[in-house]
């Protein structure tokens, strides 16, 4: 997996400070897409998952870690994404994780498969569904278009219904 972009400190990719990770590769193809260099699995550089800890676990100002792409969980990026998080956590347990997605959590959790199951266990929010050109709405708050949603994840999981977080 590659790295599409990083930012050390955002406030308009979730709630709080968040470092923000772009990866790279996406299948989704949307319409005007934001970030259409990052729909290349090979752009962009190394993803050395070592030295971006490092730089979130040293600045003490941040809440939480945001992924981003391009897309985490397309199946060619789902496990490093896993690991990363995982390892991110050994490091600073205190850090939320928000995701963003261009699947619908619905399909998500249909692929039944462990390493997207343990993926999913691992986020606190989920952002899902595409960015859809004709239901962009530029005054949402951490989304693009009407269709996509702000999802509680680890109470939807418990839950097992869809439970989204007013922000
Ligand atoms: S999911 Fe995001 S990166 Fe992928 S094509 Fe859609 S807008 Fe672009």
């Amino acid at each position: 997996m590659k790295l599409a972009g990083f930012y050390d400190e955002s406030i308009s990719n979730g709630l709080g400070w968040r470092a923000v990770i772009f990866v790279s590769g996406c299948p989704h193809n949307c319409e005007n897409c934001h970030n259409k260099e990052a729909q290349d699995f090979n752009y962009g550089t190394e993803f050395n998952s070592k030295e971006i800890i490092e730089k979130i676990c040293d600045n003490s100002i941040l809440k939480g870690v945001t992924l981003s792409g391009g897309e985490p969980l397309c199946k060619e990026n789902v496990a490093e994404v896993l690991k990363f998080i995982q390892s991110l956590k050994k490091e600073k347990s205190s850090l939320n994780i928000w995701c963003y997605t261009g699947y619908t959590y619905e399909e998500l959790v249909a692929r039944e498969d462990d390493v997207t199951k343990e993926a999913l266990g691992n986020i606190d929010v989920l952002i899902d569904g595409p960015f859809v050109d004709s239901c962009k709405a530029p005054n949402l708050k951490f989304r693009g278009s009407t269709n996509q949603r702000i999802i509680d994840l680890k109470n939807t999981l418990q839950n097992n219904s869809v439970i989204e977080l007013a922000v």
